[in-house]
């Protein structure tokens, strides 16, 4: 299939037959899964291969917001791939978004945050709570990727501890007068809408958080400095600062004090989203590394022939492919309605911790070239870092993991 907007495949693809070869060597599970998925994997990759891959060491070194390629993946139906079709979007199910996600990731891991972000962290929440007006304003004109939005939770107060928030949305009339500061914010410099959380009703603690939408450029809203980061270095992070912003109290999502719950319920689905990402970046480890070893000699072979470096390749793929079932698993149950805290957990857990593990030892298969930027070994090994901290720390995810279990097994 050529690359084609991916709105297409919601309704109109036959599922009997396959008709795209070859295009599971990575992945075996790939193929058990209806044509859907597949064409949508192709047509992702071959996006990556095509307009991503060759442009992703430059996005980093420079720190350049890919503004092109972010246009061209909002042609593509990416940037609103599971907002229903009579609101723009794509109208694609989770299952898919993770597909699509991990394929855009392996090609670059800076578009694929910022695809996330948008999908999961913004669209999401204003999807499943917002108003018929609030998506008509905020989800209407972001699903081809011409706007982006980002989403403020995070304080430089409090980040595992989101309940803690000290922002302050204070009711007047039919306006909020909101004060305080968000930090880290992914897409903050490029956003024209924000999911805001702020304080309406302090004596009430995480029950008192409301979750306001908010328009970018504002009235008493600034950006702090870009932040200088490790990898990822294509998205941009910064904090906003809002001094006497005011806010029409018609932009609250769902009732005032939902925040908290909207916040974790998009923070579960978000957690797919920053695994699928992990899995790519993994992936573009293990592809390099094997790459790699086919073509390097050392004591008269190529050293994919040595063991050595065998048990490190067949552990990256174990704990790739097992990351990536985790990962399809939680996505399939948000799909059918089913509970997924737990499995969002659990595969961000995983795919985040395979991706660092599979970035390293990647470097290692490299040797001296892994070490430097000539090779991309050393971009998916910055890469990788953050997909254990952002949207819940490694700590967080088995928190919620034990809390689960716990009340599974009635110890609660
Ligand atoms: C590049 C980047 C992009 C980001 N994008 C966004 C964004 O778009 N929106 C947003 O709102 N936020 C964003 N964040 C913030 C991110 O979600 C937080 O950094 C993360 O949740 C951790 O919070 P913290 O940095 O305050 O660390 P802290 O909460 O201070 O944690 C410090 C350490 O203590 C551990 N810890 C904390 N509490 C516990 C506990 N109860 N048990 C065990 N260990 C614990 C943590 O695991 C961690 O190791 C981003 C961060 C970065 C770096």
């Amino acid at each position: 299939m050529a690359m084609q907007c991916l709105r297409l495949l919601a309704n109109n693809v036959p599922r009997a037959t396959c008709t795209v070869n070859n295009v599971s060597r990575h992945i075996a599970s790939l193929s058990m899964l209806p044509d859907t998925y597949q064409m949508l994997y192709k047509t992702c990759r071959d996006f990556a291969e095509e307009e991503l891959k060759p442009v992703a060491a430059e996005i980093d070194k420079k720190h350049l917001f890919p503004t092109e390629q972010i246009k061209k993946m909002g042609e593509l139906g990416l940037m609103g791939l599971c907002v229903p079709e009579a609101l723009g979007g794509t109208g694609l199910d989770y299952l898919a978004y993770a597909i699509a996600t991990e394929e855009i990731s392996r090609g670059c891991a800076s578009a694929g945050v910022i695809m996330s972000v948008q999908n999961s962290l913004y669209l999401g929440p204003i999807n499943a709570f917002g108003t018929d007006e609030q998506k008509e304003q905020y989800v209407i004109p972001f699903t081809s990727g011409e706007k982006i939005g980002c989403f403020a939770l995070s304080e430089p107060g409090n980040g595992s501890d989101a309940g803690a928030a000290s922002t302050t949305a204070k009711a007047d009339g039919n306006v909020y007068t909101v004060n305080g500061t968000k930090s880290w914010i992914t897409n903050g410099y490029e956003a024209s809408g924000i999911v805001l959380f702020a304080t309406t009703d302090k004596s009430k603690k995480h029950k008192g958080i409301s979750a306001i939408v908010v328009d970018k450029p504002t009235a008493g809203l600034s950006l702090g400095k870009k932040e200088d980061k490790l990898g990822i270095r294509g998205s941009s992070t910064c904090s906003l600062i809002f001094e006497d912003c005011q806010v029409s109290q018609n932009n609250t999502l769902g009732k005032p004090g939902m925040g908290f719950k909207i916040a974790m319920m998009t923070l579960d689905s978000g957690r797919i989203g920053i695994a699928s990402q992990a899995l790519g970046i993994a992936q573009a480890s293990l592809d390099c590394a094997m790459d790699y070893a086919a073509k390097r000699q050392a004591f008269g072979q190529p050293i994919v022939k040595l063991q050595a470096i065998q048990q490190k390749i067949a552990d990256m793929a174990l704990k790739l492919e097992s990351s990536r079932l985790l990962t399809w698993r939680a996505a399939q149950l948000k799909d059918s309605g089913k509970s997924y805290t737990k499995e969002a957990a659990m595969a961000k857990l995983s795919a985040s911790e395979t991706a660092t593990f599979c970035a390293h030892q990647c470097i290692q298969i490299l040797g001296g070239m892994g070490y430097v930027s000539d090779m991309p070994a050393e971009r998916h090994y910055r890469d990788a870092r953050i997909t254990e901290i952002y949207e819940g720390t490694s700590e967080i995810q088995r928190l919620v993991i034990a809390a689960n279990l716990v009340k599974e097994y009635g110890l609660n």
